[in-house]
C-alpha cells in the first residue's frame, strides 16, 4: 500500500468511483515547452521506477533538465522521487484533475490497479495517495484517495496514459490465481473505449521489471509525436511498441545456436540453451537479450537464467511452475536433438577446415607451437576438395591461375624464417 504524507482528518475512506470519467478534449500539437508527467503507483514494488532511473539509452536526466533538443522539459510528479511532499505534492494532481495546468500532461501508472471496493468493505484501502475532506465545514469527513480514483480522474485528460511493468500492463503477480485484491491492468480498468485526450488507447510497456530503455525510448517517441515532429510510433494490437516487442526472446538469444544444434544445459548458469530447465523464450515477446538489462549489459539468459515470460499477459499463471520445462518444448527439443546433432557434426568439419590457412593445406602442416595438430587424413582432404568444388561452382576461383606462379615458394615448409630473405644483405656481407 502506498500513501503520500498528507495528513488525514479522520474517518474511513469511502467506496471510490472505479469507472473512468468520460471527458475528452483536444490538445494542441507542439512545440511544447513543458510537459507534466504524473507517475502513480498501484499494487507495486517500485521496481519499474528503479529500472527507469537506471535507463541509459536514452536516460531520463536530459528530459528532466530540459536539455534534449526539440523535446519539452519533463515536470515529473513522482510519489517517491519528487522533492515536494504532502499537500504540496498533491496540489499538482488536483490542478491536473481540475484542468488548471498550463501544459499538457502524461499519466504513467506502475503496479496493478486494485479493486478498492473489496478493501472498502472492511473500511480499508489497497493503495492510496493523498487525502481530502468530503462534505462541508465541521461536517466534513477526511478520507484517503485511492490511487485507482486518481487514475480515473487524470487518465481522460492525459495526452497519453502509459502503463509500465507487467502489473500495470496485464495485472502481473498481484492478479495471479487467487487475486485477493481483485488486481487488474490499467487497460482492464479503463476499458476498451478509453482514449486519451489525444485519442490514444493505453500504451503498454510490459516486463517485471521492464527494460528501462524500452520505456524511455517509447516516451521519447511519443514526445516527438506530441511535438508534431514525428509520426505516431507503431504499437501492436495490445498497445506494445511493436519495434520493441515484435520478436521473441529466442530469436535474439545468444544461446539460440545451441538450441538449433540440439545442445541443452541442465543447470542454471550453464553455457548452452536453457529450455530443458524451464526457458519459455521461444514463445515470449521480449528484447532483453538484444538490449541488455541495463546499459547493454546482462539480461536473463546472459546471466544464465531461464525466461519465465514476465512480459506476457499470461504471466505468471500460464508459465508456472517456473522450475519445469515447457511441455511444448519437448517436440522442438527432440527435433533439434536429432536434426541438429547431424548439422552440428557437419559444421564441426567445416569449422576445422575454416581454421586452417591455405598454405597449411598445401603443406599439410600447421606451424603452431601451442599444440601438435595432426596431419589431415585422406578422407577429410577428399571431402574438402569436393566441398570447395561445390562452393566455387559457377564462380571463378580466387587468386592467380595454377601454373602462373608458384604460390607457396619452395613447395615444402622451410625450416626457419631466414629462409625467406637474403641474409647476406641484412648481415652486411
Ligand atoms: S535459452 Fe531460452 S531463449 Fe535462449 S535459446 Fe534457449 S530456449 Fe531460446
Ligand atoms: S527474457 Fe523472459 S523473464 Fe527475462 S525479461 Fe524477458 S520476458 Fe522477462
Amino acid at each position: 500500500m502506498s500513501t503520500a504524507t498528507e495528513p488525514i482528518r479522520g474517518g474511513q475512506p469511502s467506496i471510490p468511483e472505479t469507472l473512468p470519467e468520460k471527458h475528452r478534449e483536444t490538445l494542441p500539437l507542439g512545440p511544447l515547452k513543458n510537459i507534466h508527467v504524473f507517475w502513480m503507483a498501484g499494487m507495486s514494488c517500485d521496481g519499474c521506477t528503479i529500472t527507469v532511473a537506471g535507463a541509459t539509452n536514452p536516460g531520463v536526466e536530459g528530459l528532466l533538465n530540459g536539455t534534449v533538443p526539440a523535446m519539452p522539459k519533463m515536470l515529473l510528479h513522482h510519489p517517491v522521487l519528487s522533492v515536494e511532499a504532502g499537500a504540496e505534492f498533491m496540489q499538482s494532481f488536483r490542478d491536473a484533475w481540475e484542468r488548471k495546468l498550463e501544459d499538457p500532461y502524461v499519466v504513467v501508472f506502475e503496479g496493478s490497479v486494485p479493486d478498492e471496493r473489496i478493501a472498502a468493505r472492511t473500511g480499508g484501502y489497497w493503495s492510496a495517495m493523498g487525502s481530502e475532506v468530503v462534505g462541508e465545514g465541521s461536517e466534513g469527513e477526511g478520507r484517503l484517495v485511492p490511487t485507482t480514483e486518481w487514475l480515473s480522474r487524470l487518465a481522460p485528460g492525459a495526452a497519453a496514459t502509459i502503463a509500465i511493468g507487467t502489473c500495470a500492463t496485464w495485472g502481473g503477480v498481484p492478479a495471479a490465481e487467487g487475486n485477493p485484491t481483485g488486481a487488474m491492468s490499467v487497460m482492464d480498468f479503463l476499458g476498451k473505449d478509453y482514449r486519451s485526450a489525444f485519442g490514444l488507447p493505453v500504451i503498454n510497456i510490459p516486463g517485471c521489471a521492464p527494460q528501462g530503455d524500452n520505456f524511455t525510448e517509447t516516451v521519447f517517441a511519443i514526445l516527438l509525436f506530441l511535438q508534431g515532429l514525428g509520426p505516431l510510433p507503431a504499437f501492436d494490437e495490445l498497445g506494445r511498441p511493436s519495434w520493441l516487442y515484435g520478436e521473441t526472446v529466442h530469436r535474439g538469444c545468444t544461446r539460440a545456436g545451441y538450441y538449433e544444434e540440439g545442445v541443452f544445459t541442465h543447470e542454471y548458469g550453464g553455457a548452452e540453451c536453457l529450455v530443458e530447465i524451464g526457458c519459455w523464450g521461444p514463445v515470449v515477446n521480449c528484447n532483453i537479450v538484444k538490449r541488455g538489462a541495463i546499459n547493454h549489459m546482462g539480461g536473463c539468459m546472459e546471466a544464465g537464467g531461464v525466461c519465465i515470460a514476465c512480459t506476457m499477459p499470461g504471466f505468471p499463471d500460464k508459465f508456472s511452475p517456473f522450475y519445469k520445462a515447457p511441455p511444448g518444448g519437448i517436440v522442438s527439443t527432440a527435433t533439434s536433438r536429432s536434426v541438429g546433432g547431424v548439422i552440428r557434426r557437419l559444421r564441426r568439419l567445416s569449422n576445422r577446415h575454416a581454421n586452417r590457412e591455405r598454405r597449411w593445406d598445401v603443406n599439410n602442416d600447421v606451424p603452431s607451437g601451442w599444440a601438435h595438430l595432426p596431419k589431415q587424413n585422406l578422407g577429410l582432404t577428399v571431402m574438402e576438395f569436393f566441398y570447395q568444388k561445390w562452393q566455387l561452382w559457377g564462380a571463378r576461383k580466387p587468386g592467380r591461375r595454377p601454373g602462373e606462379e608458384e604460390r607457396f615458394w619452395g613447395a615444402t615448409r622451410p625450416g626457419k624464417p631466414s629462409d625467406y630473405h637474403d641474409t647476406s644483405v641484412s648481415e652486411g656481407k
